[in-house]
C-alpha cells in the first residue's frame, strides 16, 4: 500500500494529474471502459446483486458516464478561478478563488451500487485534478474483481489505482497519509475511517445510511404514492441507501394504501415476484439472515416469503409493527417496508425528530402546508416531495447527509470542488502605494481610518 500511495504522490507532484488534457482523457477512458465493458458489468451485477439488466444499466452505467460527460463538457468553466469582489480599501487589487487540487484522495465504495459509488467519486476527483486510489466493496466480489481488471487497463496507473479486498487491505490503506478520504457506506466503519483519518489532519467525506422515514398525508394521491415508494423502495431489493426504510402514514388511510401497494407491486412484478426478471436479491446470505429476522418486528400484510438458497426475499410489507423491534431500530437495507399509522402530521414530525437525522426524507401531500410544515420542522440529508430517490438524480443538488447520515455532499460542481481547495488570492497593483497605510499611526491618520473602515 506504501508503494501506491508513493508512486501517486510523486505522480501528483510532477504536475501530471494539473493538466486539464490529462483530466479530460482520464474522464473519456473511465467512460470508454464502462461503455466497451457494459454486458461484462451487467452480468457481474447480476452475480453480486441478482440485479436487473435495466436497472444496471440505469443505476451503475448510465449515472455514471452521465456524470462523467457533464464534468468533461464543464471542465474548464469549474477550473477556472472565479474573479470575486474587492473592498476599496484594498484597491488597486483584484480578488480571485484558485481551484485546486488536494493531492492524492482515497475513496472507499459498498457493495449496492457497486459501479457507481466508486466511480462517481473517482471521476470527480480526477476532474477536481487529483491522484486517485480507489478501494471496492470486497462484498459485491464479482463486480469488484471486473473492476480491478479494467481500470489499470483503461487509466493512467501512475495516477488512479484500484486496490481491492476487505478490512485488512482497507485498514493498511487507512494508515497511509491522504489528503482527502471518501468513505460510502456504514456508520460504524465511518467512525474507524474518521479516526485514521486525525493521524495527518485528512478531510474526509462520509457518505452514510439510516432509516429514511416517509410521511403520507391524507390529502396524498394514494395511487400515484403507492407506486413512487414501490418504485424506490425495491428497486434493488431495497438495498439502496436512500430507499424508503418506512412509511408513516394518516390512520384513515392505511389500509388503503396497503391495497394500492399491493397493486404497484403486481403491476411491477407480477403475482409471483420471484419469477420477475425484473426484481434483485439480497447480496449474500448474511445479509440475508439479517433481513429474514428483521420481520419479526411485524406482520406481513403483502410478501413476507422468502428462498435462502436463492437469497430471495418477496416486496414485504409489514403491519402492527413494533416500535422497539430491531426493524425499527435499524436501517433496514432490503425489502421490508414496515407501516406505522400516525394521527397527525405533527405525530409524524416528532417521531421522525426523536431520531438520528435521515439520509432523506419523503413528504406525499397535495396540501402545500403540510409540505412547507414538514421542510421546515425536520432536517434531513435530501427530500424529494411527492416522490422517492430522485432528488439525488439531479447533478445541481448535492447528495449527501447530516448528523448521524454523513457529511459532505457530492455530484456535479460540489463533486468536484469537494476535491478541491478554493485558494484565495490577492493581487495587488503597485502604481499606488499611499503612506496612510503604515506607520507611524499619527491622529490624523486615526481620524481617516474612522472615517472609512
Ligand atoms: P460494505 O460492507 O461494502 O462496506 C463499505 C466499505 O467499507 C467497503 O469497501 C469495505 O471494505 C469497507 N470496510 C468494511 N469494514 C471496514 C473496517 N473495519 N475498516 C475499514 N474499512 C472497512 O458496505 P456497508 O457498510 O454494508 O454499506 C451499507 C451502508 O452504506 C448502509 O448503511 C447504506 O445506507 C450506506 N450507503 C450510503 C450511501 C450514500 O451515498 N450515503 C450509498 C450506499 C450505501
Amino acid at each position: 500500500m506504501s508503494n501506491i500511495a508513493d508512486t501517486l504522490r510523486s505522480t501528483y507532484e510532477s504536475g501530471t494529474t494539473r493538466s486539464l488534457a490529462w483530466r479530460r482523457h482520464q474522464l473519456e477512458q473511465m467512460n470508454k471502459m464502462l461503455t466497451e465493458n457494459e454486458a461484462a458489468f451487467l452480468e457481474a451485477l447480476r452475480t453480486d446483486l441478482g440485479k436487473p439488466a435495466v436497472e444496471g444499466f440505469i443505476t451503475d452505467i448510465a449515472f455514471v458516464t452521465g456524470e462523467v460527460e457533464t464534468m468533461i463538457k464543464k471542465l474548464k468553466k469549474w477550473n477556472k478561478p472565479e474573479r470575486v469582489g474587492t473592498p476599496m480599501f484594498n484597491m488597486p487589487a483584484k480578488s480571485h478563488l484558485v481551484p485546486e487540487p488536494l493531492g492524492v484522495v482515497l475513496v472507499i465504495a459498498p457493495w449496492n451500487y457497486p459501479v457507481q459509488l466508486l466511480l462517481v467519486p473517482a471521476a470527480s476527483a480526477i476532474a477536481a485534478g487529483n491522484c486517485v486510489v480507489m478501494k471496492p466493496s470486497e462484498v459485491s466480489a464479482a463486480t469488484s474483481a471486473l473492476l480491478g481488471q479494467l481500470v489499470p487497463k483503461y487509466m493512467d496507473p501512475s495516477a488512479v489505482s484500484i486496490v481491492e479486498g476487505g478490512v485488512p487491505e482497507t485498514t493498511d490503506l487507512l494508515s497511509q497519509h491522504f489528503d482527502h478520504i471518501f468513505y460510502t457506506g456504514n456508520g460504524t466503519v465511518g467512525r474507524v475511517v474518521m479516526a485514521a483519518a486525525v493521524a495527518n489532519l485528512t478531510p474526509v467525506t462520509l457518505e452514510l445510511g439510516g432509516k429514511s422515514p416517509v410521511i403520507i398525508d391524507e390529502s396524498a394521491d394514494l395511487r400515484v404514492t403507492a407506486r413512487r415508494i414501490a418504485w424506490g423502495k425495491w428497486l434493488n431489493a431495497g438495498q439502496t441507501c436512500v430507499a424508503p426504510d418506512y412509511l408513516l402514514v394518516a390512520e384513515s388511510k392505511q389500509d388503503a394504501l396497503v391495497e394500492e401497494l399491493r397493486k404497484a407491486i403486481g403491476e411491477f412484478y407480477g403475482a409471483d415476484p420471484h419469477l420477475s426478471d425484473s426484481y434483485g436479491r439480497i447480496v449474500s446470505p448474511r445479509h440475508f439472515d439479517r433481513l429474514e429476522s428483521l420481520m419479526a418486528g411485524g406482520t406481513a400484510a403483502i410478501g413476507g416469503d422468502t428462498k435462502s438458497d436463492e437469497r430471495y426475499i418477496a416486496p414485504t410489507v409489514l403491519v402492527d409493527v413494533d416500535p422497539e423491534s430491531q426493524l425499527m431500530s435499524e436501517e433496514i437495507f432490503g425489502p421490508l417496508l414496515p407501516i406505522i399509522p400516525m394521527k397527525s402530521v405533527a405525530d409524524s414530525i416528532a417521531f421522525i425528530n426523536a431520531r438520528p437525522h435521515p439520509l432523506a426524507l419523503y413528504v406525499f401531500a397535495e396540501n402545500k402546508n403540510v409540505v412547507s410544515n414538514v421542510l421546515a420542522r425536520t432536517t434531513a440529508g435530501g427530500v424529494t416531495v411527492n416522490g422517492t430517490l430522485m432528488h439525488l438524480t439531479n447533478p445541481n443538488l448535492p447528495f449527501g447527509g447530516i448528523g448521524e447520515s454523513g457529511m459532505g455532499g457530492y455530484h456535479g460542481k460540489a463533486g468536484v470542488r469537494l476535491f478541491q481547495h478554493l485558494k484565495p488570492v490577492l493581487t495587488r497593483g503597485t502604481k499606488i502605494d499611499p503612506s496612510i497605510a503604515y506607520p507611524p499611526y499619527t491622529d490624523r491618520k486615526a481620524k481617516i481610518f474612522r472615517r472609512v473602515l
